[in-house]
Formats: structure tokens, sequence, C-alpha cells
């Protein structure tokens, strides 16, 4: 095996560093998860970095992979694709990142050359995609190896916060390059965002850039609508009775919608995005579908009409940080809860019964002064 130079801040490399262990969220199959001591990870690949979390937070697909919808995703997976933190180890192939520098960790690892990337398909890369908590160790823990770390993470200065940016690991571009983008949200253009979940409510904050003339927000949650006029949403429409479709249709005086924003990924969410297009709309779908669902074609063949898929590829990251430095986009305005790191099981438990509990992102953090709770003297 070939030997790795790696640069560390504290501490000697691979074999102290292999030898010690950290604490981690670890899938255990469908339902089952805990917080526990594993492994810490070091440098293994050229490319790599080895990044001590500081703030993470959990993703609405954690909670579908705690379902087992997500089969490559195997028992003993480190879960998280989100997060902050310093680095702690680079190899010898990374230039732009050193130990000691603070970070921003994309949901997607890019190798940057494969042709994919060079088509600005970075989740699709053939070495990368989304990767960490999923078919590689992730965030969710006291350290992270992130692949191809030149491109994939992102410098953070020191007195930014932490709560906002963490947003861009993943919610905020997602919504933004998914939503926003792939729906050609215009100036003047009547928005209809299906969900006001974390997602729904990022594709709200991110479409208000291009001015649309209104924004309804369709949603079965009160609390969640009321939230959303709070965040700029010019009409909520709760659809507890089902008839969304109707009423925005009677709201647009029977036109429709230009942009119907589709952010839950069930096959109702994905109708009522079908069912309200005025001609020449755009229905972009963010959703994680896992049912197919009918696509009324005997009725949009003639409307000129566009639909999109997408997977998020955290192109928009370095956009989206001049914006919430700037104060044009403040996406802490997510966060409703905030525990320490080591009480992700409850944090868990929390975001699991959102509507109760009233939540939308949870904050994770971790003192960058603290040790590591499990310190191996070598
Ligand atoms: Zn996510
Ligand atoms: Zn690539």
């Amino acid at each position: 095996m070939r030997r790795i130079e790696v640069t560390t801040l504290d501490r000697e490399p691979t074999d102290a560093a292999s030898a010690a262990t950290m604490k981690a969220l670890i899938y255990e199959g469908p339902g089952r998860r805990a917080w526990k001591d594993a492994p810490r990870p070091a440098v293994r690949d050229a490319g790599d970095a080895v990044v001590r979390i500081t703030t993470t937070t959990i993703c609405g697909t954690d909670v579908h992979i705690l379902k087992g919808d997500v089969p490559t995703v195997t028992p003993g997976r480190i879960l998280g694709h989100e997060g902050i933190g310093i680095v702690d180890a680079v190899g010898p192939a990374v230039s732009r990142f050193r130990a000691g520098d603070r970070v921003l960790i994309s949901c997607v690892s890019a190798c940057g050359t494969c042709d994919l990337c060079r088509r600005a398909m970075y989740s699709h890369c053939r070495t990368g995609g989304w990767i960490l908590g999923n078919t590689i160790d992730g965030t969710q823990a006291e350290y992270v190896r992130t692949p191809h770390a030149d491109t994939s993470l992102y410098h953070v200065p020191a007195d930014a916060d932490a709560e906002a940016l963490v947003m861009l690991s993943d919610i905020l571009p997602t919504a933004f390059e998914c939503g926003v983008l792939n729906g050609k949200v215009q100036p003047g253009d009547t928005v209809a965002i299906v969900g006001a979940g974390p997602i729904g409510l990022a594709a709200l904050l991110t479409a208000r850039l291009y001015s649309p003339a209104a924004i309804l927000m369709i949603d079965v949650d009160a609390n969640r609508l009321q939230l959303s006029r709070q965040f700029g949403a010019t009409t909520g429409i709760d659809n507890s009775d089902g008839t969304a479709i109707d009423r925005v249709m009677a709201l647009t005086n029977g036109a429709g919608v230009d942009v119907a924003i589709e952010a839950v990924g069930v096959p109702a969410s994905f109708d009522i995005c079908q069912s309200i297009l005025a001609p020449g709309g755009r229905l972009a779908n963010i959703g994680v579908h896992g049912k197919p669902v009918t696509l009324h074609l005997e009725k949009l063949w003639d409307r000129n009409i566009a639909i999109t898929t997408r997977l998020v590829d955290t192109a928009a990251i370095p956009m989206l940080m001049k914006l919430v430095d700037a104060g044009t986009l403040q996406p802490a305005r997510l966060v409703t809860h905030r525990f320490r790191l080591e009480h992700i099981m409850k944090a868990y438990d929390i975001f699991s019964s959102a509507a109760q509990e009233r939540a939308l992102k949870v904050i994770l953090t971790r003192s960058p002064s603290d040790g590591s709770s499990q310190e191996v003297q070598s």
C-alpha cells in the first residue's frame, strides 16, 4: 500500500489517527440509529481532507434513509452530508486547503475533471456525487473524510455565521438549482411552491431573488404556511381539504402559474403542480420520489410546458455565500432548534416529529476548542 504524506494540525498522521476513535451517528438498518464510537477517519486518497466538524444539521434525506428508502446506504454507515468544520489533515494532492482552515462541506463531492464534472453536472461525478453519508461515511460525526477536497470544500471566513452557511451545504443550493433555476423564475412570474418544509421555504427565499409578482405556498400545515408568509409568500394555501388546485386557478383568474415547484416528493404534490401550469409554464421537481406518478399528457401536450428534474450540483454555493455575506439571503431563519452534537439522538427525535415540534432545520454544534471525546495517546 502506498504511504501518503499528510500534514496535520496537532498530531502524528495516519498511524495514530487510524488507532483513534470518535463519536458518530451510525445507521444500523431501517428504523435504527446510534450515537457511538467509530474509527476516526484518516486521509486515504491524495485528494482527501479530514475535517473536524463544528456545525452540522439533519436533512429530510437522512429521515428517508432511516426509513430504509435509500438502498445505497448500508448498515454501519455514518450519516450526514452537510457541515462546517476545521481542516484537520490533507492529502498531498490538496493545494487549496491546509490544516486549520475553516471550511464549508458541499453535500456533493466532485473531482472537477471527469466528463460529467466538465459539463457542470457535479452531482453525477464519476468518482463522487452525493456520496457523503450515503456510500461513504458522512458529517454527523466528530470528524469526516472528504474526497476531492479542492473541488468540494469552500473557505469560510472566521467571522461568518455558521448557522447560515451550513444551509449552503445542501438545502439552499438544492432549492435554488433544482427549483428556481430549473423553473426559470422570471421577474413578474407567478410561482407556486408545493411543500413548505425546509426545502420549500429555501425555494421561496431564493425565488424572491428574481422578483416574481406572486409566490403561492401550498401545504397542509398551518404553522408552516404562517411561516411562509413571514418569509415573503404572497398567499398561503392550506390543502388540508384537497382544494389547492381550484384555489390556485381562482387566484390566477383561471390562468395558472408560470412556475410550479414540487418540494415534497409524493404523487399528490406532483399532481397539483401539473394541474396548475399556465401555457408556457415550467414544472421544476425537487422532491425525492419513491413512487410512480401519472403524467397527464392528454392535458399538457399542447401547453408548451417543461418538466425538469435534477440532483443538486452545488455549483451555486459561491454565489449563495456572497448573498449571505451581503445579507440579501438569510437562511439562518430556517433554524428552529439547536443542540450539542452529542445530543444528536434527541435532535433526530425532534426532527422526525417536525410537525408537532414545529421544527424546520436543527443545528448541531461542537465548539472549535473541544477535545475529541476519545483521544488516544500515541
Ligand atoms: Zn440533504
Ligand atoms: Zn467528476
